[in-house]
């Protein structure tokens, strides 16, 4: 489904990313892994159009993406979150959620002054899908509150609630388990695992925490200096002897 061919990003003197070729199967949870400073989130930058490669492919199911403002690579059903939760502040949960369902709308108020019917119909749609995630990561019950007040725990779910409502064919997290406690952590994975199962997601994740990583993740690219130095099944991968020099050696 994503495709990136010899991916290279410079910032100035720093190369982030030096030839880097992955492929993301339709279907798979691929990992992301890597010490800090790999050049994991520059890559999901790549990715998402918010710093496109200087040199390199990329392509989704075939379409060449890289080059493309990040919100038309959103409209091709690219969704993701961010490192530090970025919600809309002031606004509740339902409303931060709801606002996943924007790439939907569309700017015409006059449609729904003439075809009410079909303007009814566009807002049971969108309610419909925007309950079913609710319910899938357990968000009832914090719907009404506002989102600067509830645990980080909660705030990443809302963020991953949001980008479930732009049914995406492609989700990219980048560390969704960053600053969550154990408890936090174990949650999240499963909300990820049944999110996969009943939405039929292809999932792109930043990931730090080994266990989440073999819980969760396929197959991974491991990263360092902005290189790859391991790829494939996502046990074998982070066992290569090659990856515990790069996180030993940090
Ligand atoms: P990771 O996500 O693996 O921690 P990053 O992709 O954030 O790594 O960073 C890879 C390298 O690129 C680092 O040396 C970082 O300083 C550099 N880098 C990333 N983003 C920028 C930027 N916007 N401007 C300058 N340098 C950057």
């Amino acid at each position: 489904m994503l495709v990136c061919d010899n991916v290279v990003r410079r910032f100035g003197g720093v190369v982030a990313l030096k030839n880097v070729s992955v492929a993301v199967r339709r279907g798979e949870i691929f990992g992301l892994v890597g010490p800090n400073g790999s050049g994991k989130t520059t890559l999901v930058n790549a990715i998402t159009g918010f710093y496109p490669p200087q040199e390199g492919r990329i392509t989704l199911d075939g379409t060449r993406i890289n080059g493309l403002k990040p919100f038309r690579i959103a409209g091709m059903g690219v969704a993701r979150t961010f490192q530090n939760v970025a919600l809309f502040h002031g606004m509740s949960v339902l409303d931060n959620i709801l606002m996943g369902r924007h790439i939907f709308m569309k700017p015409n108020p006059l449609a729904s002054f003439f075809y009410p019917w079909w303007a009814q119909k566009e807002e049971v749609e969108h309610r419909r899908h925007v309950e079913e995630v609710i319910d899938l990561l357990q968000l009832a019950p914090a719907r009404d509150e506002h989102v600067d007040v509830i645990p980080l725990g909660l705030q990443k779910r809302v963020e991953l609630a949001r980008a479930l409502c732009a049914e995406p064919k492609l989700l990219v997290l980048d560390e969704p388990m960053a600053g969550m406690n154990q408890e936090e952590k174990e949650y999240m994975v499963r909300f990820i695992l049944d999110a996969q199962e009943a939405l039929g997601l292809t999932v792109l994740i930043i990931e730090h925490h080994m266990d989440v990583v073999t819980a969760l993740c396929d197959r991974v690219l491991v990263l360092n200096n902005g290189q790859e130095i391991a790829q494939g099944p996502a046990r074998e991968a982070i066992a290569d002897p090659r990856v515990v020099e790069a996180y030993i050696g940090k």
